[in-house]
């Protein structure tokens, strides 16, 4: 068993028990999406991925999978090498509380192992600290995982986990290569029916997109579940549906057209005639520890409203076991019992609610 201190333990269900056959180093991913998506998209039996360990932009560090076990991250590398995924969106660098956390995984692993050299690998047979795309087609052909610009601060995090080890860096690790055949996918928006599409496009109807794509089982590029926001991973999931329809191309590039849209969705999303007045449902997995948002505030506000209020102070606009014990009492108003009046927020109750607009 191996499980790296000072890594919150977050086990989840997708690994192969006792599956690492040996340990060659860490590979870095990026999630093209958040961490609490990744987390629980890992938990999903469905999504077939998996990381051992997950970083968060302001430094979170969790485990997902045991050392011993192996995670589901980067294809026929899943046996040798073990996993680091880390928030932010296609072609983000990595913050330096990510680094910081990447150096402590990778000492950890160089002291855990042996035979793991502090140097950046070159390739799927060298040892040290890789990256996804470094392994090709064999690896999932994912040459843009985790992009160019954290590529680029491998060196970086080897120099941190050397400092951390009391050594020097390992002689070697070459010139980083991008991979083969290294390609941006497509990042640009299209608009269809009022509504836009493509990289960095946001709104409901992306989300349900991203579902109705894992639903037709074009899903395996997510390593966050389908969100607001138009992400790498869309595009390329896009992209195998439109080739399963027999697109090339630039037909095939990822960007929906009104045609495959429509066939995917039954008919096309319009835009909403009006502005919507509330908040919509942000989702179960929004009210975590530590999440901070305008939203929270205003809902509180909103229990204090109809009188669920079990704040001592605030409301603020952090997410606090106040706000939980007030929205249970909200859900217990509503004649919710049981695991129903948990005081996480489900979407009926949301809803009922009306918490207003916040932006
Ligand atoms: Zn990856």
């Amino acid at each position: 068993m191996a499980r790296m201190p000072g890594a919150t333990w977050r086990p989840v269900p997708n690994f192969r028990k006792d599956g690492q056959t040996e340990v060659r180093g860490l590979v870095v991913h990026i999630m093209d999406g958040s961490l609490a998506g990744t987390d629980s998209w890992f938990r999903n039996p469905v999504s077939e991925a998996s990381s051992h360990w997950g970083t968060g932009r302001t430094g979170q560090l969790y485990q997902w999978v045991d050392t011993k076990d192996r995670a589901w991250a980067q294809g026929n590398g899943n046996a040798s090498w073990l996993s680091s995924e880390n928030e932010g969106r296609g072609g983000q660098a990595l913050t330096e509380a990510q680094i910081d956390r990447n150096a402590e995984i990778f000492a950890w692993v160089h002291q855990t192992y042996d035979n793991v050299p502090l140097r950046r690998a070159t390739g799927p047979n060298d040892r040290g600290l890789g990256w996804h795309g470094m392994g090709g087609k064999a690896w999932g052909n994912h040459p843009d995982c985790p992009g160019t610009k954290i590529v680029a601060q491998l060196d970086e995090i080897v120099k941190r986990a050397a400092a951390i080890v009391g050594k020097k860096p390992a002689p070697g690790g070459g010139t980083p290569s991008t991979g083969t055949g290294a390609t941006t996918p497509a990042r640009y928006q299209v608009t269809i029916n009022g509504l836009k599409y493509g990289y960095g496009a946001t709104g409901a109807h992306i989300t349900k997109l991203g579902q109705a794509l894992v639903k037709k089982g074009f899903g395996k590029h997510y390593k966050s579940g389908p969100g607001p926001e138009w992400s790498d991973a869309d595009t390329r999931n896009y992209a195998d549906y439109q080739k399963s329809l027999g697109h090339t191309g630039k037909a095939a590039d990822g960007v929906p057209g009104e045609a495959s849209l429509k066939k995917l969705l039954g008919s096309l999303p319009a835009q909403a005639p009006a502005t919507p007045r509330y908040e919509p449902f942000p989702g179960a997995a929004f009210f975590s520890p530590g999440r901070r948002s305008p939203i929270i505030a205003a809902m509180g506000r909103r229990l204090v409203a109809v009188g669920c209020s079990a704040y001592a102070v605030g409301p603020g606009d952090h997410w606090t076991n106040a706000d939980r014990a007030s929205y249970r009492r909200w859900q217990q108003k509503l004649r919710y019992s049981g695991t129903a009046a948990d005081g996480i927020p489900g979407k009926k109750s949301w809803d009922a609610l009306k918490v207003p607009k916040q932006l």
